[in-house]
């Protein structure tokens, strides 16, 4: 009879306003359900208060909902429905009497583990990544204008990076009354993996060449998340940055053969085909919003536009220590899991609310590593 390895992990987490942003509308929780550990980073959307409104709402539903679940669910059956009812909160009280928190929403991405098998789900553009064998896989799809551009081979990835519409998501928690969930097929995790969940802030900001060399570089789950959110920063740090980095140990004696990650398909367009976009591109590219409705179906609401730094704000050139770990300063400096006062109850619109804090939502810190397997 195969005996199941039993696993542990170390997990690094750490959330930082960034050096442009007023607050940080990113939330990252680790919590514990019956069908599992589910770590999330979401990241809110809907300008002053209800972002930071829609981010902890998703973090307080997926905690709520997925606790509610009956054990013997599937595992990703269950993270379906509590996403969506997750979804649907926000989504009703985006549409409340509070004008403040009109169109309020945010991406999330979420890796729900149980034993030495991972359920990776996302909507938007927040990332999780795959370390494993000294490689970075990315292991979600950004749901953006720009990617499906890049699909279309319209541009690259550099390109869809500096890209005007890089901020403009087609999928998100909040925008409609149901959320179309994108749940990958089951990873089965291998001694020495790492899962690294992230929001734009780093993503959008660091190549995932400078990732993987952190990865490389850094053995301590802690340590590599402090050096790829400072590696954000150093890159300008126009946005919260949020990040959690999971790192798998098992006592399996032989390590199974590694399960394919799914890779990104590809869907160019055949031949010659390719050309035509691409002049097209060229012969348009100043008119974007012909392009915007061609590429966003009309059965999805209109795509939700981050609010990219201000024209005109300056961008400090020398960083910050992030937030969490030795060289944090404030009062939560040591509480990765801590988020800013309840959104509900912040300042009026047009007070900007200081200081980075979280409130906590589970254990601080890095954890020590659990030993045998969960049921
Ligand atoms: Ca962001």
């Amino acid at each position: 009879m195969e005996k199941n390895p039993s696993v542990s992990l170390r997990v690094g987490a750490g959330a930082h306003q960034g050096l442009v942003r007023e607050e940080n509308q990113d939330r990252i929780s680790r919590i514990q359900s019956p069908c599992g550990e589910l770590f999330i980073v979401a990241d809110g959307m809907g300008g002053h208060e209800g972002g930071a409104t829609a981010a902890q709402m998703l973090i307080d539903g997926l905690t709520e909902h997925l606790r509610a679940v009956p054990p013997e669910m599937p595992p990703d059956e269950a993270l379906r429905q509590a996403t969506e009812r997750a979804n649907a909160d926000i989504f009703r009280r985006a549409r409340g009497s509070d004008p403040r928190l009109a169109r309020m929403g945010a991406t999330g991405v979420l890796a729900l583990v149980q034993g030495s098998t991972a359920w990776i789900a996302h909507a938007g553009d927040s990332r999780a990544y795959l370390w494993r064998d000294g490689q970075l896989t990315r292991l979600t799809r950004d749901h953006t204008l720009v990617q499906r551009m890049v699909d279309h081979q319209m541009l690259n990835e550099e390109e869809a990076r500096h890209h005007p519409d890089a901020h403009v998501v087609t999928r998100s928690f909040g925008q409609r009354a149901e959320i179309e969930m994108e749940i990958a097929p089951a990873l089965e995790l291998l001694d020495g993996d790492r899962l690294l969940l992230c929001s734009d802030g780093l993503s959008g900001l660091v190549e995932d060449a400078a990732i993987a060399r952190v990865l490389t570089e850094q053995s301590d789950a802690q340590a590599a998340t402090e050096a790829l959110i400072d590696l954000a920063l150093r890159a300008g740090g126009s946005d919260n940055i949020s990040v959690q980095l999971i790192a798998v140990q098992t006592d399996a004696e032989e390590r199974p053969a590694a399960v394919p990650v799914a890779q990104e398909p590809h869907r160019g367009l055949p031949g010659a085909l390719l050309w035509v976009p691409l002049i097209l591109v060229l012969v348009l590219a100043g008119f974007m919003l012909p392009w915007r409705s061609w590429l966003a179906p009309a059965a999805e609401p209109q795509p939700s536009v981050r609010e990219p730094a201000a024209p005109g704000e300056v961008v400090p050139q020398v960083p910050q220590p992030p937030a969490t770990g030795p060289n944090a300063t404030g009062p939560d400096a040591t509480d990765p899991y801590a988020a800013p006062s309840a959104p509900e109850t912040g300042p009026p619109p047009g007070e900007v609310p200081l200081g980075t804090d979280f409130v906590e939502t589970e254990p601080i810190g890095t954890p020590p590593p659990r030993d045998g397997g969960r049921p």
